[in-house]
């Protein structure tokens, strides 16, 4: 079997089209890059070896076509693409369609991963922003006496915290 067989075999439409960046809804369509259009209707088949079809531009195909189509590639580049992204055939060893599946899950969770690390960045920066200004606001003075208020006290335990969690991701 020849490199471009092997790579329709082993992958389906479903796979390639997440693994580039899609999101096929609940029924396996996407909104068509191939015409322009509100619903989807491009459906990305999960079985391996089959590709896809767009019932809006009556086009479709193995999953080589779609990605000649999407990144203008022709034939052979596209064979070797997506040889290479799902390592198969061009890598030493071959990937089954079982490790390609893994590939992809692997490649989603470390979208996930780094997705969930910039929300909590966000999240904990503006706490820190909110307790650095409560540390200020409640900052014991001469006129209370001594009397440290309790988001004061908070605001001590946390900021150190904070702080040091801010730090050690900054810039990833
Ligand atoms: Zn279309």
């Amino acid at each position: 079997m020849n490199v471009a067989d092997e790579v329709k075999r082993c992958l389906s439409g479903r796979q390639v089209g997440e693994f580039y960046g899609f999101e096929p809804n609940r029924a396996g369509y996407i909104s068509c890059p191939f015409h322009h259009e509100k619903t989807a209707s491009l459906m990305l088949y999960k079985e391996a070896g089959r590709g896809w079809y767009c019932f809006g531009c009556n086009q479709g195909g193995s999953v080589i076509d779609f990605v000649m189509a999407l990144f203008g590639l022709s034939f052979q580049q596209a064979v070797i693409r997506l040889s290479f992204d799902f390592k198969l055939g061009l890598a030493p060893t071959r990937a089954t369609p079982q490790e390609a599946s893994e590939i992809l899950a692997e490649r989603r969770a470390e979208a996930a991963r780094r997705e969930q690390e910039r929300v909590d960045y966000a999240f904990l920066a503006s706490e820190f922003r909110y307790w650095q200004e409560a540390a200020k606001v409640f900052a014991p003075t001469r006129e209370t006496g001594g009397f440290f208020h309790p988001l004061y006290v908070e605001a001590v335990k946390r900021l150190p915290y904070l702080e040091y969690w801010l730090d050690e991701h900054l810039g990833r």
